[in-house]
């Protein structure tokens, strides 16, 4: 018997369609051949079990087999096989009544039919010049067939003498898709899509190392040698399992920090293991390590669009045939199972995370610096996460204990609340640069938290704006009273004309290239003569900017510093009441009437501005030539690292001369 006949798809060819789409991902063929034959094979296995079969199942395993000489490959599999009436059914009539149509109206999403809708073995001839099947069916007196198509709509098929039950596929590997005839690309792609396949997949033998070369050994090469953990039951598993599956995945991985797996058939139906990487302070993390399968068969490692942004710091398997496969991005993103898959994900992932917070608190803390990235990075990309990361976030102080922040909140509420009833979290970033500030801070009894990674700057506004009443303040951007406003302090006595001088004056001695705002203030007689710092709202929001966050402007401005001078500091005094003694106070010139001519009017203007220039040089004159006020300005910049080049080396001679004149004389 042999039959012709036309396969039934009534557009005129279904094979150019199958190439053009599907261009980019000629290799998925492989999968979806192996899956058929996987599926085939389950199949039979399911019918020896239920008695349907009684006979003798052999082996039961997939084999590929390549021929690279004669560019062929096979697809061998000992499962229900097919038989003429179904080779018909299932082969002959694709699965559309009018298949132009529905191409037409879905072209887009192609390639997520093909494999949905009985395609999937077409796929063959995106790189195949000729398909064979040759099958032999399960059931009882069944004859073998041989179908043969050459990419035509039209197909031959004849009975065949093949002896064992099951279907071998056979590609003839078109001229210009001569990699799939490549032993390395073939293994390359078995172990991407089938290293999980839940039946054996063989190609060729093991192969050993002898006389310096590798030969094949008589071992079966079995691809998928590592079990899908994901397939078993939580409860079977130990930590260790989790571990060693890890590193199955990740061979170069260092080791996680804590593992999820999840476990859902309802109202989708996904299994998988996430865990959670450690994370170096390094915003450039490879992305996209989740890999994505579909009932055990890889499918992607981009998960972009499937789990949240954040998410995608996690590595670990997903496993869910409720995911459309190969669709675009756009497609993926609209879609309703998608969503609520990656809601449950991320609900997933902030379950566990209270779990560890809640019972595993030592662990966590252990961990939680290489944890906390991921997590600030979460808190600040999705909202619903950030409230309940708010449970579980850890703050950790500059003495290295952790705190949740409504805990931290209770312990420093006693001692750092202002005047106007705000909670003040004092934070430092580097520990040894902003070490007297963070000296000064203790010294009052407070408390300093370490936010020391790079997304902290965002994450102190986020903060701000989630926990109540509370407002975080750098240790370093003004003094420690000032920090923490208690009651309304005596500021110092001076008329605006004495603050313009004091102004005048520190303005001479600091460096040029940047800004400074210039206040007296009473700190204590004990307290350092002169504090720089930089404003809380300023810094933050420059380095924000230095980070992209779209605040440019503040980061192309000059830099401005607040100098806060301690007039109750001795030193101070002393340089106060040398300007009394050497610089005259500015000549006080009246206004001209307002009656007065144009002309006298302008003769006053410009007599003032030459009195008050003449005054500004003046006082310019005598803080050059102070040496207390250089001394105690040198020493508050070298405290912030500002000190440099001349200036740093005429400060070491000034001191060593300092030395000497106390030493010596
Ligand atoms: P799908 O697998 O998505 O249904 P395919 O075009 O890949 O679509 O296959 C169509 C049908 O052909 C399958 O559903 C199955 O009934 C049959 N088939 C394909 N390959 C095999 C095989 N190796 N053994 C038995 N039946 C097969």
């Amino acid at each position: 018997m042999s039959t012709t006949g036309k396969i039934g798809v009534t557009t005129e060819n279904i094979f150019p369609v199958i190439k053009k789409f599907l261009y980019s991902d000629h290799e998925i063929f492989l999968r979806e051949l192996v899956a058929n034959a996987v599926d085939a094979t389950q199949k039979m296995k399911a019918l020896a079990a239920s008695g349907e079969f009684a006979g003798e199942l052999g082996e039961l395993a997939v084999r590929i087999e390549l021929d690279e000489k004669k560019k062929t490959l096979k697809v061998i599999d000992s499962g229900i096989g097919m038989t003429a009436e179904e080779v018909e059914k299932y082969i002959n009539q694709i699965a559309f009544s009018s298949a132009g149509e529905f191409l037409e109206k879905y072209k887009d999403q192609l390639s997520s039919i093909i494999g949905h809708f009985g395609l999937g073995f077409y796929s063959a001839f995106m790189v195949a010049e000729k398909v064979t099947i040759e099958t032999l069916s399960w059931k009882e007196g069944a004859k073998a067939v041989k179908w043969t198509c050459d990419g035509s709509p039209e197909y031959e098929m004849t009975e065949c003498d093949k002896a064992d039950r099951g279907t071998v596929i056979t590609l003839y590997i078109a001229d210009d898709e001569k990699e799939f005839a490549e032993k390395n690309r073939i293994s390359g792609l078995l172990n991407k899509y089938c290293k999980f396949m839940p039946v054996p997949v063989i190609f060729g033998k093991e192969q050993e190392w002898k006389d310096g070369k590798y030969v094949d050994t008589d071992k079966d090469n079995v691809i998928n040698k590592i079990e899908p953990l994901w397939a078993r039951k939580p409860a079977d598993l130990t930590d260790e399992d989790y571990k060693e599956f890890y590193r199955a995945l990740y061979p170069m991985g260092e080791e996680p920090l804590f593992h999820i797996h999840l476990n859902v058939d309802y109202p989708f139906n996904l299994t998988g293991i996430l865990y959670f990487p450690k994370i170096k302070n390094n915003v450039e993390i490879s992305r996209n390590k989740i890999q994505l399968y579909c009932n055990q068969m890889f499918v992607t490692d981009s998960v972009d669009n499937i789990v949240p942004d954040f998410l995608t710091l996690l590595h670990g398997v997903i496993d869910s045939p409720d995911i459309p496969l190969n669709v675009s991005r756009s497609y993926l993103q609209s879609d309703a199972n998608v969503k609520k898959i990656s809601t449950y994900i991320t609900k997933k992932v902030a379950d566990r995370l209270e779990e560890i917070f809640k019972n595993e608190r030592e662990q966590l803390e252990e961990k939680w610096d290489n944890l906390k990235l991921f997590i600030e990075y979460g808190m600040l990309s999705d909202e619903k996460f950030c409230d309940r990361a708010l449970k579980f976030c850890l703050l950790k102080n500059t003495e290295g204990k952790y705190f949740s922040i409504e805990d931290y909140k209770k312990a420093i509420e006693g001692e750092q609340t202002d005047k106007d009833k705000k909670v003040v979290f004092l934070y430092a970033t580097d520990l040894e640069s902003q070490y007297s500030f963070v000296e000064a801070a203790k010294n009052k009894g407070y408390d300093v938290l370490l936010l020391d990674c790079q997304l902290d700057s965002h994450f102190v506004n986020l903060l701000e704006t989630k926990v109540e009443n509370a407002r975080f303040a750098r240790v370093d951007s003004d003094s420690i009273d000032n920090l923490i406003p208690k009651e309304d302090k005596i500021k110092p006595q001076m008329s605006e004309a004495e603050q313009e001088d004091l102004s005048v004056i520190f303005q001479a001695v600091l460096p040029k290239e940047n800004q400074y705002f210039v206040q007296a203030d009473n700190l204590g007689a004990t307290a350092a003569p002169i504090l720089i710092t930089q404003s809380e709202f300023m810094r933050r929001y420059r380095e924000m900017s230095a980070m992209g966050g779209g605040m440019n402007f503040y980061g192309e401005m000059p830099a401005m510093y607040n100098i806060t001078v301690n007039m109750e500091n001795p030193l101070v005094a002393r340089i106060m009441e040398a300007k009394a003694a050497d610089v005259a106070p500015a000549a006080v010139i009246p206004d001209a009437a307002s009656d007065a001519s144009e002309e006298a009017k302008r003769t006053v203007t410009e007599a003032q501005e030459t009195a008050a220039a003449e005054h500004k040089s003046a006082l310019e004159a005598f803080a050059g030539d102070n040496e207390i006020l250089k001394q105690i300005t040198d020493l508050a910049l070298l405290a912030n690292g500002m000190l440099k080049g001349k200036e740093l080396s005429d400060f070491i001679a000034r001191s060593a001369k300092v030395v000497e004149d106390a030493y010596l004389k």
